[in-house]
């Protein structure tokens, strides 16, 4: 194989005990992303290598939570000579003959190594600068920085891409995304995947007073999710019978939240379904009149499960900025009809007491309405 790289993984390496599990799953992870490609993928002392053949791979690699930076390195033997000639290919490799500063850092994992750490760094920027006239050593703010690890091979870096971080998908337990065609929702459940949560993307839509094009967008919308951390199963409930009792019967200002109350104890019932753990939403403080800290209470206060909602303290902007990164903006955009959107009150209710959305549930039978809508649950591969 052509290339090799060196997988660094950050918080995992603080997890103790858990590291092994932590570290199978990362490794299991990166086989399945990098399935489509030829490469070995090598674990030792707490290494991830992988040697491919074509460095498409790197932005693939970028985008496994997990690691924290792909580094493509050179391996040498131990042999002192050898490590020299190393060097100096990949300085000249990465550097050429542009006038750079740099400098050599060296680890020896290799106790036994005749040389210290600092004699090998010395010896090294002391061999390079003599093949190497366009270099000049810079210890405190080098533009180049050339690692060599020396363990019972020694490998050795200079290009560093950073990557995703965050935790390996599936070392947490499942969470039930709800998942409408907006902005926030794709963003919330990236969020909360980085940390390793299992997601469980849940769409209500209101067929057939919501369009086919809405719904397809919401699939497009999970399958770019997807693109992170392996394929996804859209779940998805109709509420358009239910919104026909909910209007008939209750108060409009309370509409909003009576709505967000069914979805809440819909997405309870899908959550023990699926043995899921929580439930994940896109909810930002303020952002809408059902986003106020009262309208958070008041859906909160019908879940079982915790509700996290990682976006609760972000700036729409900083929103945007991540919908985009991820690929998701251009598509949440598109002008389709929401089953929240529909039916839109004049008037919604800021400030809701607890009392009054309970008293106003009281018109309505909602565990019938719950049981009636779950019944439209279906779960399909995008
Ligand atoms: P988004 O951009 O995610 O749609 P939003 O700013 O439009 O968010 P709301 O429409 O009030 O806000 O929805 C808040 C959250 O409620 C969403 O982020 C999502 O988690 C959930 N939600 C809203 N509508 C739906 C839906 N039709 N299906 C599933 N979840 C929904
Ligand atoms: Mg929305």
């Amino acid at each position: 194989m052509n290339y090799l790289l060196l997988l660094k993984y950050g918080e995992i390496s603080l997890k103790g005990k858990n590291r092994r599990h932590f570290e199978n799953r990362l490794v299991e992870n990166i086989r399945s992303r990098l399935r489509d490609f030829e490469f070995l993928l090598h674990r030792r002392q707490g290494r991830l290598y992988v040697e491919c053949n074509d460095l498409q791979v790197i932005p693939i690699l970028q985008e496994t939570f997990g690691l924290v930076e792909i580094c493509p390195a050179r391996k040498s033997t131990l042999d002192f000579d050898d490590i020299k000639e190393n060097a100096y290919l990949e300085m000249l490799r990465v550097i050429g003959d542009e006038e750079r500063t740099f400098k050599v850092d060296t680890r020896r994992i290799n106790k036994e190594y005749p040389l210290d750490s600092m004699q090998i760094s010395r010896m090294v920027g002391g061999y390079l600068l003599r093949r190497m006239p366009n270099l000049r050593v810079d210890v405190h703010s080098p533009k180049y920085r050339l690692e060599i690890e020396v363990r019972d091979e020694v490998f050795m870096y200079l290009e560093r891409y950073r990557a995703a971080g965050g935790m390996p998908y599936g070392t947490s337990s499942g969470s039930i995304l709800l998942l409408s065609g907006g902005i926030d929702s794709p963003v919330a459940g990236y969020q909360m995947a980085r940390r390793g949560v299992i997601l469980h993307p849940l769409h209500f839509h209101a067929h057939p007073f919501t369009s086919e094009e809405a719904f397809e967008k919401v699939r497009e919308l999970t399958r770019r999710l997807s693109r992170y951390i392996g394929p996804l199963r859209l779940n998805s409930i109709n509420l358009a019978e239910a919104q026909q009792y909910i209007r008939r019967d209750s108060d409009e200002r309370y509409f909003t939240l009576i709505q967000r109350r069914l979805m809440t104890r819909l997405a309870n019932r899908l959550a023990r379904q699926l043995k899921a753990q929580s439930l994940s939403t896109g909810e930002n403080l303020a952002q809408v009149a059902s986003q106020t800290m009262e309208g958070l209470r008041a859906t909160h206060a019908v879940s079982e499960l915790p509700i996290f909602r990682p976006l609760i303290s972000f700036d729409k902007e900083d929103i945007v900025v991540r919908a985009k990164k991820m690929n998701t903006y251009e598509v949440s955009i598109l002008p389709f009809d929401d089953c929240c959107t529909i039916f839109l009150p004049k008037t919604v209710v800021t400030k809701p007491r607890l009392e009054d959305i309970e008293n106003e549930e009281r018109h309505l039978d909602m565990d019938a309405l719950v049981e009636m809508s779950w019944q439209t649950w279906k779960r399909e591969y995008v």
